[in-house]
């Protein structure tokens, strides 16, 4: 479970973000392995986190 930075809640996980293009994170370039981000948001204080999930982080740090 992901905390909140600023307030310790427990925050929901598995957002994702759609519409326009700019949320891949490419691990080299514009040819490298691209990964579309999740989010996860408080539910307390409305803090967004952007994440990788395990498969996803996978693919960046190989
Ligand atoms: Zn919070």
């Amino acid at each position: 479970m992901r905390k909140c930075v600023r307030c310790g809640e427990e925050m929901v996980e598995g957002f994702t973000f759609t519409g326009g293009s700019g949320n891949v994170i490419r691990k080299k370039g514009l040819t490298g392995k691209a990964v579309y981000p999740k989010a996860a948001v408080c539910p307390k204080c409305g803090e967004v986190s952007i994440y990788a999930d395990e498969e996803q982080l996978e693919k960046l740090m190989k």
